[in-house]
């Protein structure tokens, strides 16, 4: 029986140029401190190897701070010690008006993304991501936009969020340079995208899947006892039945199991906790075999595969 080895190495973006390391940093929890702790976060994920960091101009809002707050957080860290940007590939994200909720239209994504580049003080976002779909946005209008930009030297490349794999299909249709990345919720408690077609059409496209809340935005890390739902709790045993078996904590085998999967997702991992953010680093070291990997599907699935 095969294993399922991780590559420890870095992962290129789709057919870009752009190669980042196999765990990424998220930064949806970022705003709410101060720069000091933001700069010991930005830190500790270079420190252990991060160089991937996922950000979105509406990040902030949960935590009481304005629109563009995490964004704005990470420009001043960047601006104040500018030697940083060489170490990292920034990806940011637009396209969500609370209250509207969406706009993808060829003027609000333009000046939504040049709004990004002012709050992060950089010339260029490296990769641009359209955070959810906007349905009243032709996909031909939406492609026209994206090249636009990156014509522009505004984005380098551009990928997509929250989507179908026939919306991923519709914009690619009206696309030159192709798309880089797809970003849908997976973990070992989110397994949906394993088989609603947004990981194969990643694999028959060449699109790199970054998998958001690859803990659960951690409910994967609660007690079995206290999981609200039966298929969380066990999901929870079965992740710590394999975290006896290899000798690893709960957090890799659950990261190990996003990692493992032939699509060779990256995972983005939210935790502002620097040792936390070290720590997760260690699911690199973790090597499943078959049955491991679909005993937690299965757990997750809440029934046996035929
Ligand atoms: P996550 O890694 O699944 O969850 C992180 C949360 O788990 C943090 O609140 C963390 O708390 C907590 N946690 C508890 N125990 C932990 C442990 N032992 N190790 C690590 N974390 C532990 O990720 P997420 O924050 O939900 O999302 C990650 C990133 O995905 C976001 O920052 C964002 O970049 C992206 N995202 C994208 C979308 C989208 O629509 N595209 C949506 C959601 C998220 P502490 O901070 O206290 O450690």
């Amino acid at each position: 029986m095969s294993d399922l080895m991780i590559d420890k190495g870095k992962r290129q973006l789709g057919p870009s140029d752009l190669k980042v390391s196999p765990i990424a940093y998220g930064m949806w929890r970022f705003a709410g401190e101060g720069e000091i702790e933001a700069n010991a976060k930005v830190e500790s994920a270079l420190d252990a190897g991060i160089t991937l960091f996922d950000t979105a101009d509406v990040y902030g809002l949960d935590s009481d701070a304005p629109f563009g707050a995490a964004e704005e957080l990470f420009g001043h860290v960047l601006k104040a010690r500018p030697a940083l940007r060489d170490q990292m590939v920034i990806a940011s994200k637009g396209g969500i008006i609370p209250g509207t909720p969406y706009d993808s239209s060829a003027k609000y994504l333009r000046e939504a993304c040049e709004a990004s580049l002012k709050r992060l003080q950089i010339e260029t976002i490296d990769l641009y991501q359209v955070h959810r779909p906007d349905l009243l946005t032709h996909p031909a209008e939406l492609a026209d936009t994206l090249q636009s930009l990156r014509k522009e030297g505004k984005i380098r490349e551009y990928g997509l969020s929250n989507v179908t794999a026939h919306q991923i299909a519709a914009l690619q249709a009206h696309l030159d340079h192709p798309m880089a990345t797809q970003q849908p919720e997976l973990s070992a408690l989110a397994i949906e995208p394993v088989t609603d077609g947004i990981l194969d059409l990643c694999m028959a496209t060449n699109m790199t899947p970054l998998a958001w809340s690859p803990l659960a935005g951690g409910r994967l890390m609660l007690h079995a006892s206290e999981a609200p739902t039966s298929q969380l709790s066990d999901v929870i045993t079965m992740l710590d039945k394999l975290a006896d078996k290899h000798a690893a904590s709960r957090t890799a085998i659950a990261l190990a199991f996003v990692l493992a999967h032939p699509s060779q997702p990256i995972a983005i991992i939210g935790s502002q906790t620097p040792a936390r953010i070290a720590d997760a680093m260690s699911a690199l070291d973790v090597t499943l075999s078959r049955q491991d990997w679909y005993a937690i599907y299965e757990a997750a699935l809440g029934a046996p595969l035929p």
